[in-house]
């Protein structure tokens, strides 16, 4: 947690998901009581299929949907590929940009990254830039120096609508059911978090730092709790209602 930073728990579909799983939406819409309003905010960033069905689902809650990817620019001849602006009018308030699985499976480079964050942000979007460091990196002792260089790689300067919030995901954390330590989670988010103040000066203590990699109900709690930790960014756990309303549930005794 950050002191004065409303905690966000995100969830990423990636490519899962049908019109029956809507049914998992409208059980988070239902779950997300007052009691978790008032502590957190919930997103959900589900297959562009369905995203306008689940942003009309969720359209008098306060669940809020989004994207997981949109290209740099805002229309044109790109063939497979979703703008910002079409996220927005698809009732996406969010999109995920540099995840790991797209750095890998689309050689998005950091550079790349930061043109679609700027779109996002462009487009009034929360815009979740991801960053993190693989097994090997890790095991070389290069972990901060990859977040360093991604991060100055992959944000924009300035922006002036939107909301910039950055998740740190270690990829080898991802699916794999393993986790850092808290200790490594608080070196790495204290880290980034001073690159941000270097960076952005006081608007960066304000940036929201998302912990992703195997976050579960049952280990919500400490992570969460681990300092400059402003939410999660959810995998395969999001895909249950119970379990992501089982990980935002964290924050009620935090
Ligand atoms: C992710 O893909 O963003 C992620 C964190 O996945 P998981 O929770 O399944 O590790």
């Amino acid at each position: 947690m950050t002191p004065g930073i409303r905690p966000l728990v995100a969830g990423n579909w990636k490519m899962n998901g049908n019109t029956a799983s809507l049914v998992e939406i409208a059980t988070m819409d239902a779950g997300f009581t007052e009691a978790l309003q008032e502590k957190i905010d919930m997103l959900v960033c589900v297959p562009a299929t369905l995203l306008f069905q689940a942003s009309q689902m969720v359209m008098n809650g306060n669940l809020r949907t989004g994207a997981q990817d949109c290209h740099a620019k805002a229309s044109g001849a790109h063939t497979g590929d979703i703008s910002a602006a079409m996220i927005y009018d698809a009732g996406g308030s969010a999109v995920i940009v540099g995840h790991s699985e797209r750095r890998a499976d689309h050689g998005e480079a950091s550079q790349a990254v930061c043109e679609k964050a700027a779109a996002g942000l462009g487009e009034g979007l929360q815009t979740i830039v991801c960053i993190g460091e693989t097994e090997e990196e890790r095991k070389a002792g290069k972990t901060l120096d990859v977040l360093k260089e991604q991060l100055a790689g992959s944000l924009p300067d300035s922006w002036e609508k939107g909301e910039l919030v950055v998740a740190y995901e270690p990829v080898w954390a991802i699916g794999t059911g393993l986790t850092p330590t808290a200790d490594d989670v608080a070196e790495a988010h204290a880290f980034m978090r001073a690159e941000l103040v270097n960076r952005y000066t006081e608007i960066g203590n304000g940036i929201r730092l998302l912990y992703g990699g195997s976050v579960k109900p049952g280990n919500a709690r400490e992570l969460m709790a681990v300092a400059n930790v402003d939410g999660a960014l959810v995998g395969g756990a999001s895909l249950k209602a119970a379990d992501l309303l089982g990980i935002a549930a964290a924050y009620l005794d935090i």
